[in-house]
């Protein structure tokens, strides 16, 4: 496992120094609500083991990373009752990354909404958090 430089945020949710709203935990992978959701369920998901973007991650990291990925899609579409869903990762600060730590964005996505790569939604508030927690949680099996 590689460890994440000291400052890094999340490496710091990672060893629970800062908090998040868990979803999904294993040995290889961990998923939490993202703070500044594009829109509800908006959910990460990041390797344990650290890399600072997609092409920095090993093959069998980035396909662990990858199977929680898949795994939460559907219980995330369902719990949010979402018709699509967006998956990215921003590679370097050109691309919008803002947290050097690779994560892959699990975006719920609605025939109308206004999610934009660009601009950051509103904060995240908790009684939401928890709500969406327990949908997405729910419909995990
Ligand atoms: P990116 O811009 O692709 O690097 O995405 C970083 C994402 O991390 C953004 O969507 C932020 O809203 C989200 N984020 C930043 N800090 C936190 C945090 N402490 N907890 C949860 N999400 C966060």
């Amino acid at each position: 496992m590689k460890e994440a430089p000291a400052d890094n945020i999340f490496g710091k949710i990672l060893r629970r120094e800062l908090p998040s709203w868990e979803i999904h935990s294993d040995e290889l992978s961990y998923a939490f609500l993202d703070i500044f959701p594009q829109s509800e369920g908006h959910t990460l998901v990041i390797p344990r083991s650290y890399s600072e973007n997609i092409l920095e991650c090993s093959t069998e990291e980035l396909a662990a990373c990858m199977a929680t990925v898949r795994r939460l899609m559907p219980a995330v579409r369902r719990a949010m009752g979402a018709g699509g869903i967006t998956v990215l990762t921003n590679t370097g600060i050109e691309a919008g990354q803002s947290v050097p730590y690779l994560h892959f964005h699990i975006i719920p996505r609605h025939g109308s909404d206004k999610v934009s790569l660009y601009t950051p939604g509103a904060m995240l508030q908790e009684e939401d958090a928890r709500r969406i927690q327990q949908a997405i949680r729910a419909e995990l099996h």
